[in-house]
């Protein structure tokens, strides 16, 4: 990892080092912060003179040998201080960052989306979420309905939060980038699927757009999960947010396992903030509260709830797992009270 001294490389100080890369067989990824960019070495980076002299140009500040298999997330890295915004919010910052809303938006009946949608508003969550396309394991289950990111989008308009979307593919991608989706979700089932998460970070590197990446829920190590989030930012995208969701473990009958105490282990090893999902790993509503005071206590940045104005009515796994927009207005008074160290006063 290559950190100059200027915010950026000239374009003739990028060409300089990438002749030197060259000769050892390597090459140059420029890595775009927003702040300043850092430059990723590939290849077989263990050629101690590649790196003396590239350290030695005089408008180099550091040259870091990280003999990590995740360079780019390790903690170590020149990302270290990357902050991942949501609009002016910084995420995890003042607050826990809380993201609300329905597993899936039934386009049949956008007003249950909006009025949810702004309750959950009212009870101070900081984004959106709501499933527009759905991975279901069940291929007769409902599966999606591209009408629904109209819906999201409009209830972006109207409440001003950012919206986070799903996207398994590439025409999903496409259209979740056209409409400027605020976080692009990548689900548990495509958490290790690289060739997305590649063209996912490729595609997302000049834009505004995060990524929530989803742990692999059977059970993806540590090592595979935060791999799966170097995919995207060595594609260009540092704006990253790791989701652990609950895993399944190979037990008869038990589908929901909670996940939120490796958040430590991911803070200790990458800079990247830690977004729990309670709802997927602990799959019933009754248990949402308990699971979210557990991740933040393990020290999470936000977690991402599912939240429906009358689950019932809800599709998806709503009607198991959404608790109300009242009920996540106790959670997040809760969540203060239980550990107000974590809130900046305002
Ligand atoms: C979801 O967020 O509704 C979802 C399908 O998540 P996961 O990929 O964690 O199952
Ligand atoms: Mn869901």
């Amino acid at each position: 990892m290559i950190i100059p001294k200027a915010e950026r490389l000239h374009s003739e100080e990028l060409k300089e080092i990438e002749d030197i890369a060259k000769e050892f067989e390597c090459s140059i990824l420029e890595i775009h912060g927003r702040n300043r960019c850092v430059y990723a070495i590939l290849g077989d980076e263990n050629h101690a003179v590649m790196f003396k002299r590239i350290a030695g140009l005089s408008y180099i500040r550091k040259v870091d040998m990280i003999e990590s298999s995740y360079k780019l997330m390790d903690r170590r890295s020149g990302l270290s201080d990357h902050i991942v915004r949501m609009g002016e919010t910084e995420v995890g910052k003042d607050a826990p960052f809380i993201i609300g809303g329905p597993c899936t938006i039934d386009p049949s009946n956008p007003e249950l989306y909006v009025e949810t949608a702004h309750a959950l508003k009212e009870a101070g969550v900081d984004a959106l979420r709501g499933g527009v396309w759905k991975p279901r394991t069940n291929p007769y289950s409902y599966q999606g309905d591209e009408n629904a990111l109209d819906i999201i989008l409009r209830a972006r308009e109207e409440t001003g939060l950012p919206i986070d979307v799903e996207v398994m593919d590439a025409d999903q991608l496409k259209l979740a980038l056209e409409a400027k989706v605020d976080v692009l979700q990548v689900g548990t089932r495509n958490a290790l699927n690289y060739s997305l998460l590649k063209q996912i970070g490729r595609e997302s590197a000049e834009t505004n757009s995060a990524v929530l990446l989803k742990r692999g829920r059977h059970m993806a190590s540590i090592n595979e999960f935060i791999s799966a989030a170097e995919y995207l930012v060595a594609e260009g995208n540092p704006d990253i947010l790791l989701c652990p969701r609950g895993t399944t473990p190979p037990l008869d009958g038990y589908r929901n396992h909670p996940d939120e105490s490796i958040t430590p282990l991911l803070k200790n090893r990458t800079w990247a903030p830690v977004i729990v999902d309670p709802s997927h790993s602990v799959g019933h509503a009754d248990y949402v509260l308990a699971c979210s005071l557990a991740a933040i206590a393990y020290g999470a940045d936000g977690l991402c709830i599912e939240s429906h104005i009358d689950p019932r009515r809800g599709i998806g796994d709503d009607p198991k797992q959404a608790i109300t927009p009242e009920k996540m207005k106790e959670l997040i008074q809760a969540c203060r009270s239980a550990f107000p160290s974590r809130y900046k006063a305002i």
